[in-house]
């Protein structure tokens, strides 16, 4: 079902680090960066930053209300990811928003400056566990001063369940916040043990792995041709001995919340650009109201033939990256809209798309005869939601149903705006400087290196994941845990493969393909090095992006080695990787692609067991002790996410006349209103 889903959370990351490397992005305005503080919070390993809605405007009036209707409706579902995300999250909040809001004591005590860490990262990570290792997060504060805290407040109310006394609650959240073995994991991934019942994700409770998949292989038609995504929206628990789903809609799971949603959507509906995405909007709503997931493809259907409207969405329960079973979608929105003159880049690459498949080095039996409906554009986000808020992706590629994406083809975004803040908060951090073996390697990052990524995730996004298809009879779900990590590395290669090809100069994509060295350094650097920053020593690579980035780079680094394609310097102490050779390393990555679809294309499980496994999972121990040493000199934070802008309708003689937007520099106060306005349930 989830070949080609591709909501690529941590191409982010790419870009982050990419970000962080140049330095300074000449075709874009210095004057900004000083007038605008595009950084402003940093805890842990978080940033905070804060996005521009640069066109906003000059939109007309109706466009702007519905922007703003489809910006509530995002902000409506923020109490159903924190719940889905852990049972207990909601509670955990609560009592969190409370003591902020109604603390009297001492609010200069560093055990205060601690306890408002872990809550920011609480709210960051939409719960307890890190949004992105999925590894518990515990305190730097005791639970008795957490105790004292919770008692020492006024005017507050405490998510207290029937009969419970503040004590209760405090000593019910003990162990669910301080003791690190309890739920201490949110996605397991460790194949040999019980994938659900070391999970602490909140899409099942009380029942085994084998019980879910029997589960649903009772209820799934394998030979029907247009499947529901069954138990997206749901959650499996165990009632009576008896393995059944609670579905989320509006008299069900999560039902208030989902009501709200509904009230906005009504409200967006009111003022679509076109009958079509009034059918859209309309579709959605009946899918929330009934949860019926056959609408839900409906709705989809209709959603991906929309390309018309300039104003577009994403609202529902869409990935599946949280679920260790790999079916039940995080809740998540996006508001954007189109940025008409970036995206005649995707246009370019969308109008050449089968040429990308047909002269890719793939085996024939593997390529799509008909490459259907790539459609791209680069957007500018306006508001983000759930399980894309605070930490949003950079590329977007939905739906996620295989069988309506080789019907009616995907939507493919790139969201400029935020790439564009990445890169802007990075100016100066020293990043590229610390890990750039040479200035012709830096300059050239400074020079090409905004311009490369963004065509790079571009190339992976609406022709990486939209190239190849399976051999009749072969699952979408037959590499299962190592699905993920596979599909990025061929939506990877396919991208890495054509940024060095004259093809991307010839179309005008690239000024040279000096530009697409950038890349290559970028991608083999962070590969083999830099994105170990992001793990903690000892630990092994478990992320899907990052063991797709590992297993490339450390593939083609040993592939190479008898031809010194890549070489290990050490300069000074430090290791760098220098590419001595960029036309070998593109047939390199072109040979790795070539496999990587065969894997994919035949389901060839022990293949992808073993490329992962071999590549994609260990870490050097040394160098990675060397890189965090390196990179906790910078004092920079690994992740980044965003503060939203706040938009307000102006009202004159009881009718909207404007729409005013503004962008807020405080995530506390952000939060702490997200909690009051829009907590539901
Ligand atoms: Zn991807």
């Amino acid at each position: 079902m989830n070949i080609k889903r591709s909501l690529i959370l941590a191409l982010a990351f790419v870009m982050v680090i990419l970000a962080a490397e140049c330095k300074k992005n000449e075709t874009q305005p210095e004057a900004a960066a000083q007038e605008f503080k595009w950084q402003v919070d940093q805890f842990a390993d978080l940033k905070i930053l804060r996005y521009k809605v640069p066109g906003f405007a000059g939109l007309s009036l109706a466009k702007k209300e519905l922007v703003y209707y489809l910006g509530e409706a995002a902000l409506c579902g923020r109490d159903i990811i924190f719940a889905q995300n852990y049972k207990h999250n909601l509670t955990i909040r609560k009592t969190l928003d409370a003591v902020v809001e109604g603390y009297k004591g001492d609010r200069t005590a560093p055990q205060w400056k601690k306890f408002m860490i872990y809550t920011k990262r609480v709210w960051f990570s939409n719960g307890i566990h890190h949004h992105y290792s999925t590894d518990k997060f515990i305190p730097e504060f005791s639970s008795e001063y957490f105790a004292a805290l919770v008692k020492e407040c006024e005017g507050v109310e405490f998510p207290l369940t029937q009969d419970q006394t503040l004590d209760d609650l405090i000593t019910f959240l003990k162990p669910v916040i301080f003791d690190p073995a309890a739920d201490a994991k949110k996605v397991s991934q460790e194949a040999t043990k019980d994938l659900i019942t070391n999970s602490a994700v909140n899409f099942y409770q009380g029942v085994t792995q084998p019980e879910v998949e029997k589960y649903y292989k009772n209820i799934t038609d394998e030979d029907d041709p247009t499947p529901i995504s069954y138990g997206l929206n749901s959650r499996v628990v165990k009632k009576d001995g008896k393995v059944v789903e609670e579905i989320a809609f509006l008299n069900g799971l999560y039902g208030p919340a989902v009501e709200k949603i509904i009230y906005w959507l009504e409200k967006a509906a009111g003022v679509a650009e076109n009958d079509q995405q009034q059918q859209v909007i309309k579709k959605l709503i009946e899918y929330y109201q009934t949860g019926d997931l056959e609408k839900f493809d409906e709705y989809n259907i209709l959603w991906v033939n929309d390309v018309e409207t300039r104003v577009d969405f994403v609202n529902g329960f869409i990935e599946v990256y949280s679920d260790p079973m790999g079916r039940k979608g995080s809740w998540e929105s996006l508001v954007n809209f189109k940025d008409l003159e970036a995206t005649k880049r995707t246009d370019t690459i969308s109008a050449n798309a089968q040429w990308f498949e047909d002269n890719s080095p793939v085996d024939p039996r593997f390529k799509r005869k008909e490459v259907k409906g790539v459609t791209a554009k680069v957007i500018t986000a306006a508001m983000l939601g759930g399980d894309a808020y605070p930490s949003t992706p950079i590329g977007i590629n939905l739906p996620n149903a295989t069988w309506i994406r080789k019907t009616h083809g995907s939507k493919s975004v790139t969201l400029e705006n935020i790439t564009y803040a990445y890169n802007q908060a990075s100016l100066g951090s020293g990043f590229g400087k610390e890990f750039s073996v040479s200035k012709e390697v830096l300059e050239r990052a400074k020079k090409y290196g905004a311009q490369a990524g963004n065509l790079h995730t571009d190339l992976h996004e609406v022709l990486g994941h939209g190239s190849g298809q399976l051999l009749p009879g072969v699952s979408p779900e037959a590499l299962k845990n190592y699905h993920s990590p596979v599909e990025e590395a061929r939506a990877d290669l396919f991208a890495l493969y054509y940024m060095m090809d004259d093809k991307m100069v010839e179309l005008g994509l690239l000024p040279t393909l000096n530009a697409a060295r950038a890349s290559y350094d970028t991608n083999i650097r962070n590969g083999l090095m830099t994105q170990l920053t992001r793990i903690q020593p000892g630990k092994t690579i478990e992320q899907a992006h990052m063991r797709s980035r590992a297993l490339v780079s450390q593939w083609v680094y040993e592939k190479g080695k008898p031809e010194n394609v890549i070489s290990k310097e050490i300069k000074d102490g430090k290791t760098f990787f220098v590419i001595n050779d960029y036309q070998k390393l593109r047939q390199l990555y072109g040979e790795l692609l070539v496999e990587v679809q065969r894997i994919t294309s035949e389901g060839d499980y022990e293949a992808a067991r073993k490329l992962v496994e071999t590549y994609g999972v260990q870490v050097d121990q040394e160098l990675h002790k060397e890189v965090l040493e390196r990179y906790s000199k910078l004092n920079l934070a690994p992740y980044g996410g965003f503060i939203n802008p706040v938009y307000t309708p102006v009202i004159k003689d009881g009718k909207i006349v404007d729409i005013k937007i503004e962008y807020p520099a405080d995530y506390v106060k952000q939060m702490l209103r997200y909690s009051k306005d829009y907590s539901f349930l």
